[in-house]
């Protein structure tokens, strides 16, 4: 079924090597022809990574802060200063976090957190150097809204915000915050936080100085299709330019407890459509990851089909996606069962998509 819109040609195009245009991805988001759209994307998926193995990585989500000065609509884990429910984890919370995941054979910690009025660069230095020194994980922190923050706060450029953390012990910084880069959306929803040009920018030079990061795009709000486009085609340019993104990670918009609670939450099916497209019109990246933790297992193991190759991390911990009311909950064990069940070869990785096994 096409519904009206043919995806046949350009997917044939593609399989001859060309690149899909702008026009081309929009084509495939309006379309309804999901399964031609899922084999051509799985087909890629297997072009690029011919093994039939899925990665994943034991981590966790580490949220230093909920206070948060930014506002997002689309965000229930915020609170503002001075609220009752504001936290932010002590040094020896989070030792305690780290050392659980250690234990559970992680190597490496994910650390986010809201954008705090009064932080400088100097705690985050120290926070970075103490479990650097202390516990010797690599540590994936702080997305580009975190790093704009501090350098404002603190007075610096972005770049010497990104050249002290990693002086301090930063390995690699985690593509959130990008929802949509479009303008327009991110001055509806987050107008306090960067833009999409300041977002690209640090990615660009995160990458400059030699560190690996991750994209994502978190989607079904109220951005147009247009605008989907217009977020994976930033991403491809600066992939194009610096080659520094390991993986793109897409997923719905989750509703409940935000400003927006009243959206219609993205179903399966443009869920697919849009991973799918993603892997088609994202060429230059090796990495998609399914989002378990949003979509459920079911619908992740039918994302290995529809271009994902990775299922992300173990999430020992996750708090942004529970604070809007979603929760699931996956053991590294059950995590590896979904993926065998798929008939694919589960197998740990590290940031760098190397094998731990
Ligand atoms: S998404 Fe991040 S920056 Fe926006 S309100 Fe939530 S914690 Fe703050």
């Amino acid at each position: 079924m096409t519904a009206g819109i043919m995806v046949e040609p350009l997917l044939a195009a593609l399989e001859g090597g060309a690149r899909l245009t702008d026009a081309d991805a929009l084509t495939l988001l309006r379309s309804h022809d999901l399964l031609a759209i899922g084999q051509a994307a799985h087909a890629m998926r297997l072009r690029k990574k011919p093994e039939p193995v899925v990665t994943y990585i034991v981590d966790r989500n580490i949220n230093y802060t909920n206070i948060c000065v930014s506002g997002c609509l689309f965000c229930a884990f915020w609170r503002a200063p001075g609220d009752h429910e504001g936290f932010t984890l002590t040094f020896e919370e989070i030792d305690r976090k780290v050392e659980e995941t250690k234990a559970l054979g992680g190597v490496q910690i994910l650390m986010q957190g809201g954008l705090h009025p009064s932080f400088t660069i100097e705690w985050y230095e120290e926070l970075v150097a103490h479990i650097k020194t202390k516990h010797g994980v690599h540590i994936h922190a702080f997305s580009p809204p975190e790093i704009v923050h501090i350098a404002r706060i603190s007075g610096l450029t972005a770049a010497e915000v990104i050249r002290r953390l990693r002086a301090a012990g930063l390995d690699s910084i985690p593509g959130g915050g990008a929802e949509i880069l479009s303008e327009r959306t991110r001055g509806r929803l987050s107008p306090r936080k960067c833009g999409a040009d300041e977002w690209i920018g640090v990615m660009r030079e995160a990458h400059r100085q030699g560190m690996r990061t991750t994209a994502t795009m978190m989607f079904g709000h109220i951005e147009t299709l247009e605008e989907r486009v217009e977020s994976l085609r930033r991403l491809r340019d600066l992939q194009d330019e610096t080659g520094g993104f390991t993986a793109f990670i897409p997923w719905p918009f989750q509703p409940d407890n935000t400003a927006l609670d009243s959206t219609p939450e993205t179903g399966g099916f443009d869920y697919l459509r849009t991973l799918a497209a993603a892997r088609l019109y994202l060429d230059n990246f090796d990495n998609l990851q399914a989002s378990w933790v949003t979509q459920g297992p079911k619908v992740a193991q039918m994302a290995l089909f529809f271009g994902a190759n990775d299922f992300g991390s173990t999430m020992i911990e996750e708090n942004v996606v529970r604070a809007a009311g979603v929760t699931f909950r996956l053991a590294e064990a059950d995590i590896r069962r979904v993926i065998e069940s798929a008939g694919f070869t589960p197998r740990r990785r590290n940031m760098y998509y190397e094998s731990l096994e």
